[in-house]
């Protein structure tokens, strides 16, 4: 069997399928990542003595003439596509174009386990089956029929969704096939160079799984690989591909903290020469392993921080965190020479305008070095979701305006125009401040602004 993995192109705006769980967030051309989930696939598949190839179209700027034309030349037995939540009209209209002309199994692949979005993708598409998930150690009976956890489909008209396929053992995965990826067109503007993606654990337990698209797509069980099964890839990736930059696309990378060190460790030890990037939490880190991690080459960390009003990030945004512990961890990666991204967001339900002002004054007095602030959006199947749904605070359920950058509700306290405005103007004063004299000036003017805002709390 030759299968076809295809990276749908992104017709109408750039868009990081891996991010937000899998569900894909809107991005730019400063961060272009290798579709892992593909590549997990094809090594299924080539491990089982099939052939598979893979089309990045995204990554290699393809236009959906070209991807088409890529795809006929190949003639392969089955094509396995992309789907994400803030590009799906495009990607179901792509593939519902494959349909036209492509005679064998047309496959749907995506991390959106919600059952009428599912349905809406085989509705829209002309594929025969929606993967939605951990296929990659049955992927080839997932093809011929034979194995249909994780899949939906259409049978005899109605819409089927079978049991979710999760992966216990993630030791027993391939290695992903990233000899069949381009892998000189990655990048993580954040790591610099040309880099690559790794993922050492699977799924998140923690509360905010109340909002947070992680549990949502890899579940709330925490699994996670041995850190010998980490250092194989990691050699792999400098060695066979001369890639020494790598972003670990894991929820919480340090919810183990023994193992955390286990496989820094390892890095050290082999004297790998890389630099790496990752996300956790800040209870999940400690001064000790902060060190340990700078030491096997970690350059900075993505931190869940959220909101800035301590009520709100003690009660809904973080359990589990405080500002004291955030300080104590700022205090530590500033002396270590650790990079902080604050990961904020607006639009929790208990927010309300002066929360917003707590967020920027928190991120005045802990200067991390970078921030990235997104609007809440209620991700389909979250308790969010449904609470929001069933209080009237969905505004559209237009998915292409669930990237994580537009708002689609208002909550009690702040309309969808509240939400983009204390979104830019976080972000605005944020990078203002790093613009010169003249860039410092107009932030503080919108700092003033910001504040009589919040002034004026409802
Ligand atoms: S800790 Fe992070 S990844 Fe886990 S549920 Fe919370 S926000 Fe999501």
């Amino acid at each position: 069997m030759k299968v076809l993995l295809v990276n749908s192109p992104s017709a109408d705006r750039p868009v990081v399928r891996d991010m937000a769980g899998g569900l894909g967030f809107d991005g730019g051309n400063a961060v272009v990542l290798p579709p892992l989930d593909l590549a997990y696939l094809a090594a299924g598949l080539l491990g089982k003595g099939h052939q598979a190839e893979i089309i990045d179209a995204g990554a290699a700027g393809l236009t959906r003439g070209a991807a088409h034309e890529l795809i006929r030349a190949k003639q392969a037995d089955a094509v396995i596509a992309t789907v994400s939540l803030p590009v799906l009209y495009s990607d179901c209209a792509f593939l519902k174009e494959v349909g036209a002309y492509f005679k064998g199994k047309i496959i749907a692949k995506t991390g959106i386990a919600y059952p009428p979005i599912l349905q809406e993708i085989l509705e829209k598409s002309s594929a025969g089956l929606c993967i939605y998930g951990e296929c990659e150690l049955e992927i080839d009976k997932v093809i011929s029929g034979e194995e249909k956890r994780g899949t939906a489909y259409m049978e005899a008209g109605g819409f089927r969704m079978e049991a979710n396929l999760l992966v216990e053992d993630l030791d027993a995965l391939p290695l992903p096939a990233r000899s069949l990826l381009d892998n000189g067109r990655y990048r993580y503007v954040l790591l610099g160079g040309n880099t690559t993606v790794m993922q050492t654990s699977r799924g998140c337990p923690f509360p905010c799984a109340y909002y947070c698209a992680y549990p949502l797509v890899q579940g709330r069980k925490w699994r996670h690989r041995s850190p010998g099964h980490v250092l194989r890839e990691i050699e792999e990736i400098v060695n066979n591909h001369g890639i020494r930059s790598i972003l670990f696309r894991d929820a919480t990378f340090t919810m183990d903290k023994d193992r955390t060190h286990a496989i820094c460790d390892l890095i050290i030890a082999g004297k790998l020469g890389i630099k790496w990037w990752c996300e956790t939490r800040v209870d999940r880190l400690d001064e000790p392993l902060m060190r340990k991690m700078k030491a096997a080459g970690c350059a900075g960390i993505n931190i869940g921080v959220e909101s800035g009003d301590t009520e709100v990030m003690e009660t809904q945004a973080k359990i589990g965190m405080t500002f004291d512990k955030l300080k104590a961890v700022r205090d530590a990666a500033r002396t270590l020479g650790l990079r902080l991204h604050f990961l904020l967001m607006v639009g929790l339900p208990r927010e309300s305008r002066k929360s917003i002002y707590e967020t920027y004054k928190l991120m005045t007095a802990l200067k991390p070095e970078t921030i990235g602030v997104t609007i809440l959006t209620p991700y389909p199947g979250t308790p969010f979701y449904h609470e929001a749904k069933s209080k009237g605070f969905i505004e559209t359920e237009n998915w292409s305006d669930f990237g994580g950058h537009r708002p689609v509700m208002h909550t009690p306290a702040l309309s969808s125009e509240d939400l983009s405005y204390a979104q830019r103007m976080l972000n605005d004063i944020f990078y203002l401040r790093k613009a010169g004299l003249y860039g410092r000036l107009k932030a503080a003017l919108l700092a003033g602004r910001l504040k009589k805002w919040a002034m004026k709390d409802k």
